[in-house]
């Protein structure tokens, strides 16, 4: 079988390539999946290159998410035949994942693939669109509605952000979507947001305690400065989702403001260790509420052999939407 590995040389450097590997090598676990496609998500970028302290060991194969068939089956839960998706689980990471022609996983790690999805579909959706449609429904759990007003989403032209602004569209909010790269913006409309807001206007730290209400919702993928801001102009009792840090990992500027003078909340969205029911609600949530020839416009396609120059362009904030990898 063909895989993307990555090893450690001895002084440390890490180097990913395409081989041809013996499928005794995967680890000895519940089910056995013939890999259709696999994706590209930022931390894909850091387990293809120096693994961030991600990575348990050497050799590794990454790819924290996968679509394909179950092969073989040791739980009752999985058959051969069964078309299955996996995202989170720290497979990738600290277990071999999905950038290869087959993986070997825990059954309780799997969801079976939703009606009215493809392999390719559920990839083109992937961790990236799972955790953009958690952070739509605790937007929900928390009581935003169509109508109360523009949903910001920040890091738009990224994976999480693409699949949020079509969601959100779909379910007729208003989107205003956040991005530094201005070429992106006819993107962004096509995914169906009515406003795009200059990622500079959002990058200034300020002391001010709160700043007028504009969003009815934000979902944030950047922090840093970006969320420090937002959270000042969050209208009142509004939630904000936040699922990543692409701007970096503290929120600066942030003040105690927001939350107690105008009740808004701060919604951590993980996706990794998501419980099972959850995560299949979202994706009965995504087969039903994701336009899928929009996200059809979201991908970009490729095979094991591009991972590693696009593992190093996500680190760049180079990607535009979601790539889908045939690992066949
Ligand atoms: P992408 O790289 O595809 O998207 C991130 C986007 O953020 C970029 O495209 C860019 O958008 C924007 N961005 C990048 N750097 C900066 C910066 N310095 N300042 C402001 N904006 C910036 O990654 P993903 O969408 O896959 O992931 C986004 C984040 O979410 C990552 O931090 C990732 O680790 C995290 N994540 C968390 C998950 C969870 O379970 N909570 C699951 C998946 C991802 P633009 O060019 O439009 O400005």
């Amino acid at each position: 079988m063909k895989a993307l590995i990555v090893e450690k040389d001895e002084d440390g450097k890490t180097h990913a390539a395409v081989q041809e590997i013996d499928e005794s090598r995967l680890p000895e676990t519940e089910v056995t999946v013939a890999v259709d496609y696999s994706t590209v998500n930022y931390k894909d970028g850091l387990c293809i290159g120096p693994g961030a302290g991600l990575v348990r060991s050497y050799p590794h194969v990454p790819g924290i998410d996968f679509a394909g068939t179950v092969e073989a089956s040791s739980d009752a839960r999985y058959r051969p035949g069964d078309k299955v998706v996996l995202t989170g689980w720290r497979v990738g990471e600290a277990h071999w994942g999905g950038y290869a022609q087959k993986a070997r996983v825990r059954a309780d790690w799997l969801v079976p693939l939703p009606d009215g999805l493809t392999t390719r579909a559920a990839m083109a959706v992937g961790t990236a669109g799972l955790t953009a449609m958690l952070a739509v429904m605790a937007l929900e759990d928390h009581g935003l509605k169509p109508g109360h007003g523009p949903v910001l989403v920040t890091g738009a032209a990224g994976g999480v952000g693409s699949v949020a602004v079509a969601i959100l569209a779909k379910l007729g909010h208003e989107v205003a979507a956040v991005t530094g790269r201005p070429e992106q913006a006819e993107y962004l409309k096509s995914l169906g947001a009515t406003q795009i807001v200059a990622r500079e206007e959002l990058t200034e730290v300020t002391r001010k305690p709160l700043e007028s209400e504009v969003w009815a919702g934000c979902i944030d993928a950047v922090a840093g400065a970006m969320l420090g801001r937002v959270l000042k102009q969050m209208k009142y009792g509004s939630s904000v989702a936040a699922i990543g840090l692409a701007g970096g990992a503290a929120i600066e500027g942030a003040l105690i403001t927001p939350f107690i003078l105008r009740g808004v909340n701060l919604l951590g969205i993980d996706s990794v260790m998501q419980p099972y029911d959850n995560r299949l609600r979202a994706w009965k949530r995504i087969a039903r509420d994701l336009p899928m020839d929009q996200l059809e416009a979201m991908v970009e396609p490729a095979t094991l052999a591009d991972l590693p120059r696009l593992g190093a362009a996500i680190l760049k904030g180079q990607v535009r939407g979601r790539v889908v990898v045939d690992v066949n």
